[in-house]
């Protein structure tokens, strides 16, 4: 939308780790704009397809707006003295254990605190735990173990002056989209810059790649293990550092050697060339400057820690830490990942990197807090929290701004336990979702662009999140709703903040009281900030001791924070994933993220653009093991587990490996028939962090036949659940939807006319039916124009949608056009543009082909200048270069000389 601002807000993306500053304009009648902020040190201007779509999913459709206590809307005073009563009422009878918070990385600084403080300093339990244990929690243990401290010792600039970026289990392209365009940049400016991709797919980073290699899952140990070897036997040890800084690489060495790191046995347990590791081995070997960047393919794992040692290990060993342009550089996946480890947001940690475990720790912060009581012992880590429900030892939980029925592994037994708990407490900003149906009480709290606080970035970046539009309903900050809770619970005093500045200064103090330069985490320069002083906070490094800009990078003066200023050294094993494959289930599933979608989609899958580039489940599995179960692209395939089964569309792809398969996070019941890939996932966790096992779960893949397939577009929002499957996607002023179901409806026009709506005045219905084939077409217009449509057929190849799509968009349907419609064919000179490449200028694959072949296009500038693809955000440019790849392979095999223009049929 185009919008003449009357002001403009600094504030931050509320989508990933990367923390871009994001400037909104807001119109005069409250319409928003949103640009990259070019002063954010974390973008300089840059946005990606989801950060630029923001101003597209800020509507009122799905909000919760009003408290409600068993789907009757109550008046808030009532919401918060029924929670702070129940609450203090379990927790008199049964104590303290039986409640527990589950919060979220999309929680800010503030709000997380504050429930921290509730929970651990006055109801008395450390039973918090957040979704960010599902992301990051095994790069926290394995900071603190090898640094005595959760402390990223690197900042992005690192990843511009390195020479050498390894990329670990970290598909950046896509997860963390504007670092990968600053590497991307970097490696134009710097071309002796190298980028390795590690990651048993070919995912689109790999777009940068100068070697790339496609390990066994879970084999990362082994690799990393035989590098430690090679490096110390290669003479890389920086033998000053290893001796003044750091302790027990011996043990570490020793560990390496009884596990056979040697390359040749490393290339056999990896599945890979001996000559590509070798490769690997010398390029780390011989570059001073290298980034090790790891992310969920490496802390998704029953022995993530382990793994993410491994890596340390061999910046330990050589020296290369707190340095320009080297380190191991943990990206996390949500907004605030990093503040929730900050305020102690984990059931293993205290309040501002104090540990829970140490007795002198506890009593400082509860020193701090004046508080009664203080968490003795850890509290119940994400997985354990549900079990604990689900066996009635948790008789309350309170879950914050997160969706643990699709999210958490083993959903079906989630969901279980979320049906038998006593109390379940739902703060949110969205009405529907799949948790909030077992949510005896529902708190509406403000969204982005409605809150106020703070969060931190991957690179300890503080930067605020700023209000710009007024909150919708009776939405209140979730710092706000805990502390009212607390006030009613008899905490007036420690809860009775006037805004999240206070809380802000409280969190900052704390950081700072009897620090001393023991602990990493230090803000207390900014304890003191005045109202409008947070009100105008730059994005700023921790730590800060004073205004001076705060930290780049950390470490570079050797000492680190175990209790001999000594780095530590981690002996690491041999691993293999705690779930195998057998002959029952011989495929690996593997989850992760789509590139235009975030989390459980309640934000993106409002947006159009967003919703065209991937627009149902689906699994990407290897020809081979595709060809073997009798599976072809667009066929629905069932993938089953001991956990669960789930329906989704087959995606054969040389792109995956052989004997794994992918399916995205996103998808659940608001979308599709299915609960989400998290319903398959193994819940095995690693023993240090709790992190669950998400890259690896054992699952067996068959076809599934319907007895017909189908699809639907409708300006109205369609209730479809009783199918078998179907998945709906936002297009622009409609929904569309596939379908599939196991029997075909005795008389199609009378099915047709319950879903799409009957007739009435002005309103006309087309329909074609070939019983033999298996065909019917049902159109539905009203005044002329089209409002819904309906394609069976019995096979999942139907026409194309993108050109249906548009003729919504047309007042009045002329007959040419009605004829086209029945028949599934684009009138003569309209085109289908095909499924979003490019969600800036919504360039479709048809378009996109099309342009290639008739126009001779070589390379994504030259595209760029064509169509804009690929010129805004840049998060298409890996997938024109595939299109570019797939024309230049069509062309060699129809021997078109190059660059000549000639379409190839
Ligand atoms: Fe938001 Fe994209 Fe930046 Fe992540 S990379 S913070 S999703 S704009």
């Amino acid at each position: 939308m185009s919008v003449n601002p009357v002001r403009e807000v600094r504030t931050t993306c509320p989508y990933c780790g990367v923390g871009c500053g994001v400037l909104v304009g807001v119109g005069p009648h409250a319409q928003v704009s949103v640009r990259g902020d070019p002063e954010h040190p974390a973008n300089f201007g840059r946005l990606c397809s989801k950060g630029a779509a923001l101003a597209e999913t800020l509507d009122e459709d799905n909000r919760l707006l009003r408290p409600r206590i068993d789907g009757a809307q109550v008046p808030w005073e009532h919401a918060l003295d029924h929670v702070a009563a129940q609450f203090n009422r379990i927790i008199e009878q049964q104590g303290p254990g039986a409640v527990a918070f589950y919060v979220s990385g999309q929680l800010l600084t503030e709000d997380y605190y504050v429930a921290n403080k509730l929970i651990k300093g006055y109801i008395g339990t450390a039973n918090i735990d957040t979704n960010s244990r599902l992301c990051m929690s095994s790069a926290v243990a394995g900071y603190k173990r090898a640094f005595g401290s959760d402390t990223v010792p690197c900042c992005y600039e690192d990843l511009e002056r390195a020479k050498l970026i390894v990329l670990v289990g970290s598909n950046t392209a896509w997860c963390h989209p504007v670092l990968f365009q600053r590497i991307r940049k970097a490696r134009e400016l710097h071309p002796d810059m190298q980028v390795v991709v590690i990651d048993p797919r070919q995912t689109p980073s790999c777009d940068i790649a100068d070697l790339h290699l496609p390990l066994a899952p879970g084999s990362d140990t082994d690799l990393f293990n035989g590098l430690l070897l090679y490096l110390h036997q290669h003479g890389e040890t920086h033998e000053q550092f290893v001796a003044g800084c750091t302790q027990g690489v011996d043990q570490a060495l020793a560990q390496a050697r009884l596990s056979g790191a040697d390359t040749a046995t490393v290339a056999m347990r990896c599945g890979l060339d001996e000559q590509q590791v070798l490769e690997f081995y010398r390029l780390f070997a011989r570059t001073e400057r290298v980034v090790s960047v790891f992310s969920q393919g490496v802390n998704q794992s029953s022995y993530g820690t382990d793994k993410v040692n491994s890596v340390i290990n061999c910046h330990l060993l050589t020296g290369r830490i707190g340095r320009p342009g080297m380190g191991p550089f943990s990206l996390t996946g949500q907004p605030n990942a990093m503040g929730g480890r900050e305020v102690g947001g984990l059931a293993n940690q205290l309040a501002a990197h104090m540990e829970i475990a140490e007795p002198s720790h506890r009593q400082r912060v509860q020193r701090f807090w004046g508080s009664p009581r203080i968490a003795e012992r850890e509290g119940l880590k994400a997985l354990d929290m549900f079990r604990a429900i689900e066996a009635g030892q948790v008789k309350a939980v309170w879950i914050m701004a997160t969706n643990p029925a699709v999210s958490l592994p083993d959903s079906h037994r989630v969901r279980r336990a979320l049906a038998a708990c006593e109390l379940v407490v739902v703060s949110d900003c969205i009405e529907r979702t799949d948790t909030n149906q077992y949510a005896h009480v529902l708190l509406p709290a403000q969204s982005w662009g409605e809150k106020e606080g703070t969060v931190t970035n991957s690179e300890r970046r503080i930067s605020r999140q700023r209000a710009f539009l007024p909150a919708l309903g009776e939405a209140r900050p979730d710092w706000w709703i805990i502390s009212q809770v607390a006030q009613r619970m008899g905490y007036k005093d420690a809860f009775n903040y006037r805004d999240s500045a206070e809380v802000w200064r409280e969190h900052a103090a704390l950081s700072g009281f009897e620090n001393e330069g023991q602990r990493d985490f230090d803000i207390s320069a900014l304890a003191a900030l005045s109202d409008s002083d947070y009100a105008g906070l730059q994005p700023v490094q921790w730590p800060l001791s004073s205004l001076d800009g705060g930290t780049q990078r950390l470490f570079g003066d050797g000492r680190f924070f175990t209790p001999e200023r000594k780095a530590r050294f981690i002996g690491v094993g041999t691993h293999r994933p705690a779930n195998r494959v057998s002959t029952d289930f011989p495929l690996v599933l593997n989850t992760g993220r789509v590139r235009d979608h975030w989390h459980t989609m309640t934000r993106t899958g409002k947006s159009p653009r967003l919703s065209g580039h991937v627009v149902e489940p689906y699994a990407e599995i290897h020809p081979r093991d595709a060809a073997a179960a009798g599976i072809q692209a667009q066929d629905l395939v069932e993938v089953t587990s001991r956990w669960g089964r789930l329906i989704v569309r087959a995606q054969p792809s040389p792109a995956q490996r052989a004997g794994s398969l992918f399916i995205p996070m996103h998808w659940n019941q608001q979308f599709s028939s299915g609960p989400g890939v998290g319903c398959l996932v193994n819940p095995a966790t690693d023993p240090v962090s709790g992190q669950p096992e998400f890259k690896h779960t054992p699952v067996k893949l068959s076809l599934y036949t319907p007895a017909w397939h189908g699809f639907v577009l409708s300006r109205r929002r369609l209730d479809l659940r009783h199918l078998r499957y179907w998945a709906c996607a936002r297009a622009e002023g409609l929904w569309r939807y596939e379908i599939a179901g196991d029997e075909t409806p005795s008389d199609w026009n009378t099915q047709a006319r319950q879903w799409l709506g009957g007739g009435g005045e002005k309103v006309e219905w087309m329909e074609y039916r070939d019983a033999a084939a298996g065909r019917y077409r049902a159109v539905r217009l009203l005044a002329g124009g089209l409002e819904s449509c309906l394609f069976i057929g019995p096979q999942a190849s139907l026409p194309a949608r993108d050109w249906l799509v548009k003729m919504f968009n047309q007042s009045q349907i002329d007959d040419a056009e009605r004829a086209s419609l029945l028949s599934g064919k684009p009138a003569p000179g309209s085109k289908d543009a095909g499924r979003i490449v490019c969600a800036c200028f919504g360039v479709g694959v048809n378009t996109l082909r099309d342009a290639i072949q008739s126009q001779g296009l070589r390379s994504a500038e030259e595209i760029g200048q064509c169509l804009k693809a690929g010129t805004n955000c840049g998060s298409c440019v890996p997938e024109l270069k595939l299109l570019l790849k797939e024309n230049q392979a069509a062309e060699t095999v129809a021997g078109v000389p190059a660059g000549s223009g000639v379409a190839v049929s």
